[in-house]
């Protein structure tokens, strides 16, 4: 599994900073993208050796009793009770703050994981002078970084996670696709397993062997295989399936991570939220086939729901590569074309491309649309092989590729999508120059 760094610390400090610094693609492709918030919380750490997720808690008041504080108080603190890592952020300029001594009590008191206390904003400054004032806070030797520049933050991360193991490369495709259900709370999840698991014969329980005590369940379903991948310890009570644990934005993570197909649940009878397309982002990001399904139906009248096919278009366009189904999971209305949707949307993903056809793809599509010229240099194509499923990476080789942008690249994702009928999954394009 890969190791979750959360960070902490209260508002204007650079958390935001930090995390874009850490989860800067190369290509900036995801962080482009229509619709997608720039404000993001969740995304996976790019920088150094090692794969790892990032969680930005937001600022947090750590003592706020109640209201949409208290909320964001939870759950930065169940980050912080789920972390690997903790990076905990000061201004090095502001200096020390009242905030930043509660922080600093309540990580000494709940904080199991390793605590990096990091103070930013240093660009320019004797690391013993802006570091100082912060040992009081007595969480260890105080790091003087700037995430701005980029000061320091290579070595912060590469500390931190110094006692992570590499990943292992996992080559074997599946036979059954493994399927996470996640949402934010209340939107339907444990309703929706308890629907699918229900009524079904349950295959078997998988007890894997890592720190975090996930759940799989083998699950058949019209003759199909799937594994579901827990995300709220799912338990039989009584004659039920339950979720017993409350939403993790950790445990959600590491389950998409896990997951060939994520069903993302939102509420229909709900407006669509932040916290619907920092996960939605996430899933994006790391690459997973998709399927979205609009849960309580039944709850709305059919003059509404043009208006929840709008909010949705426009909130969650950046998920546009998946097929949205409208479901009930307290009816059992669409469930079997949801999963008609899991089984396309995992053939997507594993879809083998031939170099042939890619290629001819690729001519067809740069025939009739040049890349366009960078100055006086016109990038070439010369052709093109799969580098890898879930999502599906298309190669391409030629010359003075770096010389293409983003707008392109997606231009000839969709000709892939569309030449392969690849629904359900996004597809990456890589771009390689020389032989
Ligand atoms: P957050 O509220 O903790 O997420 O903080 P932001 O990332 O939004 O940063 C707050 C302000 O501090 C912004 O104006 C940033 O440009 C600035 N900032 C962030 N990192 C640095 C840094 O390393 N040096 C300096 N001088 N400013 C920074
Ligand atoms: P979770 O937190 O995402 O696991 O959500 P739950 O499955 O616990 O459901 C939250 C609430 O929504 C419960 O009161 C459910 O009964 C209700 N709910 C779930 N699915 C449906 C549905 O399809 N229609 C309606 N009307 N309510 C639902």
């Amino acid at each position: 599994m890969k190791p979750t760094v959360v960070l902490v610390g209260r508002p204007n400090v650079g958390k935001s900073t930090l995390f874009n610094r850490l989860t800067r693609s190369r290509d900036a492709l995801v962080a482009d993208l229509p619709g997608l918030t720039r404000d993001r919380h969740y995304g996976q750490g790019r920088l150094g050796e090692k794969p790892f997720i990032v969680v930005d808690t937001g600022g947090f008041e750590p003592v706020a009793k109640e209201g949409l504080l208290s909320e964001m108080a939870r759950q930065a603190r169940e980050a912080i009770a789920e972390a690997d890592v903790i990076v905990f952020l000061v201004d090095g300029r502001a200096g020390l703050a009242p905030q930043d001594k509660r922080i600093a009590t309540m990580l000494r008191k709940e904080a199991k994981a390793p605590v990096y206390l990091a103070v930013n904003k240093a660009e320019g400054m004797r690391e013993a002078m802006v570091t100082a004032e912060f040992h009081e806070l007595a969480l260890g030797d105080p790091i003087a970084i700037s995430a701005e520049h980029g000061e320091g933050v290579r070595q912060l991360i590469e500390d931190a996670l110094a006692k992570f193991p590499e990943p292992e490369e996992d080559e074997e495709i599946p036979d059954h696709p493994r399927v996470a259900i996640v949402g934010r709370p209340n939107v339907g999840k444990s309703t929706l397993v308890n629907r699918l698991l229900g009524e079904e014969r349950v295959i078997a329980f998988d007890q894997p062997g890592t720190t975090r005590d996930s759940i799989e369940i083998e699950l058949e379903k019209d003759g199909k295989l799937y594994t579901l991948i827990d995300t709220a310890g799912i338990r039989k009570r009584g004659k039920v399936w339950e979720a017993v644990e409350k939403f993790s934005v950790i445990k959600t993570l590491q389950a998409i991570e896990r997951a060939n197909v994520v069903i993302l649940v939102v509420d229909a009878d709900q407006d669509i939220g932040e916290q619907d397309a920092h996960i939605g982002g996430y899933i994006l990001e790391a690459g997973r086939a998709l399927v979205v399904a609009v849960n309580k139906v039944d709850a709305i009248d059919s003059d509404k729901r043009k208006d929840i096919a709008t909010d949705l278009e426009r909130k969650l366009h950046f998920l546009d590569f998946a097929e949205f189904h409208k479901i009930s999971a307290r009816h059992g209305t669409g469930i079997k074309k949801m999963l008609e949707g899991v089984d396309g949307a995992f053939a997507a993903a594993m879809a083998k491309l031939s170099t042939p056809k890619l290629t001819r793809a690729l001519m067809a599509a740069v025939q009739a649309q040049q890349p366009p010229m960078a100055g006086r240099i016109r990038p070439k194509l010369r052709y093109a092989h799969q580098g890898g499923s879930n999502p599906p990476i298309v190669v391409i080789h030629g010359s003075a590729t770096d010389h293409i942008k983003a707008t392109y690249k997606r231009y000839l994702e969709g000709i892939f999508i569309k030449t392969f009928k690849l629904k359900g999954t996004p597809l990456r394009v890589e771009l390689r120059s020389g032989a």
